[in-house]
């Protein structure tokens, strides 16, 4: 079967089609400013197929932008498949499931108001979500379509770990209670891991995303039983530009001083927060590295803030599972960045974590950075987002 993978945001819409016979990845792109003046990325994987690089093309909704991707894949010079009945579903991303979503699932008019339901919970992101679904429906009537939700991985929280202690009503009417996010990925890097690990009967993972947005999980013989994001993806350790866990008194105190309302509040905590707000400089890892080694003090402060949050949360986790045999990074800095790696690692040998040096420097899209005398196995392990909404698509496809 080849599963066509959709992630739909406000004005963008990622896609990738990948034959789950050897799960192969046959093409992916990138539909941009839909709704504005449209841009269209084609990038084939196969021998001979041209590739498209953010070309023109009308757009007004994201019916056309899933249109333009259908008839670039079953184009007959430069696509990939014949037709498009070569596609045997669409798996969609969608970011908050809420909690009625505690695994992927089929598409059906249920399923889209329960989706619906949750729009105030992530307003942002499902309504998009949404759009590229019935975007889909209406290019490929008829064709099955497979939910994945980016919460649905941390459902397996114990109430202990989920519960905000604020008043109890508002968990029972308002759904207020942490979700976490990056639950694709979570899974993903963490199921490889305990494949790794050798498939022990009991595994006790940290999973280390950290990107632009960053969230940490504890996974306990494959389940998530905590994880740093909450009910927003504003929660946790720093990120690019939001600002991680931070005291609410934080948000009274600069909207009195300032007389900000709460959405230019939040504004700040979203967007001009994190390490680029520590810094001033940037939100990339990248920048501030170099800044930090042209001796810039505040490039220098938000990276060490990262890392001081991201290991503190390490600490925090392995005292959640009674101990930690593994932990995995992955994600933009996870998987590029070893001075960062190295930072976090740093004073946790107290608790069996020996990094080596050499592999830690080494890249690869998958591999052990740790001495091969640690107690605990580091790994630096590639996600795969998509791979994983393509797995989920197929399995329920096939019942
Ligand atoms: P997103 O959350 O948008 O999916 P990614 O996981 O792709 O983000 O991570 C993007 C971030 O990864 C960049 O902002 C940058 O900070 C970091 N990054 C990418 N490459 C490197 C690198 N070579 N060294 C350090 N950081 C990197």
């Amino acid at each position: 079967m080849k599963v066509l993978v959709i992630n739909a945001g406000s004005s963008s819409l990622k896609y990738q089609l990948i034959d789950m016979e050897g799960e192969r990845l046959l093409a992916k792109g990138l539909c941009e400013r839909i709704g504005i003046d449209g841009k269209f990325t084609y990038k084939p994987q196969v021998e001979g197929k041209e590739k498209q690089d953010a070309v023109d093309y009308a757009m007004p909704s994201h019916v056309e932008a899933i249109q333009a991707v259908l008839n670039a894949l079953a184009d007959p010079k430069n696509g990939v498949v014949a037709s498009m009945d070569e596609i045997g579903a669409v798996g969609h991303r969608v970011v908050h499931g809420g909690k009625a979503f505690t695994e992927s699932c089929l598409i059906d008019g249920e399923k889209i108001e329960a989706i619906k339901k949750n729009f105030p919970l992530a307003p942002l992101h499902n309504p998009a979500n949404l759009l590229g679904i019935e975007a889909c429906q209406k290019a490929m009537p008829g064709k099955p379509q497979v939910a994945v939700f980016d919460t649905a991985f941390h459902m397996t929280m114990p109430a202990a770990a989920y519960t905000y202690a604020i008043p109890y009503e508002y968990y029972e009417k308002d759904d207020v209670r942490r979700y976490g996010f990056h639950g694709t990925s979570h899974r993903y890097v963490s199921s490889r891991c305990i494949e790794l690990l050798g498939k022990p009967e009991h595994s006790r993972i940290i999973s280390c995303h950290l990107g632009n947005g960053s969230s940490l999980a504890a996974v306990q013989d494959g389940k998530s039983v905590d994880t740093s994001m909450g009910l927003g993806p504003l929660a946790g350790v720093p990120m690019g530009t939001r600002c991680g866990d931070i005291d609410a008194t934080i948000l009274e105190y600069l909207m009195n001083r300032y007389g900000w309302d709460m959405k230019e509040m939040m504004n700040v905590l979203n967007k001009k927060s994190g390490v680029l707000g520590v810094s001033g400089v940037s939100s990339d890892f990248r920048d501030l590295e170099s800044a930090a080694a042209e001796g810039n003090e505040r490039a220098r402060l938000a990276l060490d803030k990262f890392s001081y949050e991201v290991k503190k949360l390490v600490g925090a986790y392995a005292a959640a599972m009674g101990g930690v045999d593994a932990i995995v990074f992955t994600a933009g800095v996870g998987e590029n960045a070893p001075t960062t790696r190295a930072a976090i690692c740093q004073g946790l040998e107290y608790m069996g974590v020996k990094l080596c040096e050499t592999r830690n420097s080494e890249r690869a899209d998958e591999h052990l950075i740790s001495t091969d005398d640690s107690p605990v196995k580091v790994f630096v392990i590639a996600t795969n987002e998509e791979l994983m909404i393509a797995r989920d698509t197929k399995a329920i496809v096939e019942g």
